[in-house]
């Protein structure tokens, strides 16, 4: 390898501790960004279309069974009024091919085919009834696929939005996680997997700034006797927060960071 090795950070950065809050600027980055993605506003508005549509698809299924069932009503009337109407013509047939027969025969057959009409007049009305009860529901079906249709496309551009933010925000993730690797190999591994240990238990943050005499964790202020007794440690000594138990980085260690 001719290639130059990167920079060497900052002297003051050597030291584990400093490297420690670094470590930890980089975790907190990347959650920041990863609640940022999840956050996403535009995935947000995606999520509340989609379940917009799905309440629409579930009504059209609804408006589905209704209409199926006027389409059995009317095709049962249909079949009603071809029976009736190959009746009537059966016994008009009759009536045209019997001019001898006997007049108290007509008229049976004549009562017949008047009823038969009054019948036929009935199943119109029927239909009728079943067509204007449909018409409601063929509209609302007929709203329902345009604003479907409308969702669709307005999925459709959003879900382009959510993609363009996911592949920046993924960059940038990949960036963090690449220097996250790099400083994380430079902590011991004790203090590294001490440090796992609390931030998996205290969300996210296993480390902290001792900043104006608070724990940069949980914000409580140390006793001052504490604070002077963390002064005269040795600087390898882990110190931890008495409150919430994480690591606590003296000022002097904290690096330039
Ligand atoms: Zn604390």
């Amino acid at each position: 390898m001719t290639d130059a090795a990167p920079p060497e950070p900052a002297a003051a950065a050597d030291n584990p501790f400093a490297v420690l809050l670094a470590v930890q600027d980089l975790d907190t980055s990347i959650a920041q960004h990863e609640h940022r993605k999840a956050a996403l506003a535009e995935r947000r508005e995606l999520e509340a279309l989609q379940a917009r549509a799905a309440a629409i698809r579930r009504r059209v299924a609804e408006l589905d069974g209704q209409r199926s069932e006027f389409g059995t009503r009317l095709s049962h009337l249909e079949e009603q009024t071809a029976a009736v109407v190959a009746r009537r013509k059966a016994l008009e047939d009759r009536l045209y091919g019997a001019r001898g027969a006997a007049g108290r025969d007509l008229r049976a057959i004549e009562s017949e085919v008047a009823q038969l009409v009054g019948r036929l007049h009935q199943l119109e009305d029927e239909e009728l009834v079943v067509m204007e009860e449909q018409e409601p529901v063929d509209q609302e079906a007929e709203r329902c696929a345009a604003e479907l249709a409308e969702l669709a496309e307005q999925s459709k551009q959003l879900a382009e939005r959510v993609a363009e933010a996911d592949v920046a925000i993924d960059a940038e993730l990949s960036v963090l996680a690449g220097s996250r690797a790099t400083e994380a190999a430079r902590l011991p591994e004790a203090l590294a997997s001490r440090y796992e240990t609390l931030r998996s238990r205290l969300a996210g943050i296993g480390a902290a700034r001792i900043v104006d005499g608070r724990c940069g964790g949980c914000h409580l202020s140390l006793p001052s006797v504490e604070l002077d007794r963390i002064k005269h440690l040795a600087p390898d000594a882990v110190v931890t927060c008495d409150q919430c138990g994480r690591i606590l980085v003296r000022p002097s260690l904290a690096g330039g960071r």
